[in-house]
């Protein structure tokens, strides 16, 4: 009903991730992060060096600035800007996994202003991809890989089944929620906390927290 037009741009909205959704996405990311600072550096405090609410903060403040400054033209080159700013400012083992995600996702993305279901579940595969491959850790080892395993896995079954963008990401955003919550019981294989060995059970991994609330603003904003 009502204007001529409306409709479609309702369905394509559903169908597309569009570059100002991209962009919707990072501003979100800055006030997720910096609302959930304390709590993610309370999770690092526990089993590993309390500071990861502070550089993923820093590092998403920095990537909206980034893009902001600069609007980039294209889905690629907006994922690519937000990488190099990641890997710029954030220290740390988040910093370079976190950039490698976007790094990868962009050219997948490609010079595009809009990105189908195919090419979101293509970009959120390779930048998880290349985060295992870095860091090389698989699910199991209590690492923010068992939140991108989860999550990757989800956005190829809810697109297998016909989902759109925006079911596909409530999927993949539910299922990193369930792999953040499954690390609680692991004893960590890599990283930081893998140095506690046995006492690092009983924690959420800080990694696996904060992709969840990626995948979450990703729900909120793409589709
Ligand atoms: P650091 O451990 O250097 O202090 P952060 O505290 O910012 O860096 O990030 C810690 C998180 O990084 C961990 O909770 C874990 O999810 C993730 N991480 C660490 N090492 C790896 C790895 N080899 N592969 C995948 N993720 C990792
Ligand atoms: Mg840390």
């Amino acid at each position: 009903m009502g204007r001529p037009g409306a409709d479609t741009g309702v369905a394509l909205g559903l169908l597309m991730a569009t570059l100002a959704r991209f962009a919707a996405w990072i501003a979100r990311l800055d006030a997720v992060y910096a609302e959930q600072k304390d709590y993610l550096t309370d999770l690092d405090a526990a089993i590993g060096d309390a500071d990861h609410g502070i550089n993923m903060a820093r590092g998403f403040a920095a990537a909206h600035q980034a893009i902001v400054a600069a609007p980039p033209a294209d889905v690629g080159a907006l994922l690519k800007a937000v990488a190099m700013t990641l890997i710029r400012t954030v220290g740390g083992a988040s910093g370079p996994l976190y950039g490698t995600f976007f790094l990868r996702a962009a050219p997948v993305a490609g010079a595009v202003a809009e990105v189908d279901a195919a090419g979101v579940e293509a970009l959120f595969a390779a930048g998880a991809a290349g985060i295992a491959e870095r860091g090389k850790a698989v699910v199991g080892d209590k690492t923010m890989i068992d939140a991108w395993g989860p999550a990757v896995e989800a956005l190829g079954a809810s697109r297998a089944a016909g989902g759109a963008v925006a079911d596909m990401l409530a999927a993949a955003a539910a299922a990193a929620a369930a792999g953040r919550d499954a690390t609680l019981p692991l004893v960590a294989r890599k990283g930081r906390a893998s140095y506690l060995g046995e006492r690092s059970r009983g924690h959420i991994d800080p990694g696996a927290a904060s992709t969840a609330l990626l995948l979450a603003a990703a729900h909120e904003t793409l589709g």
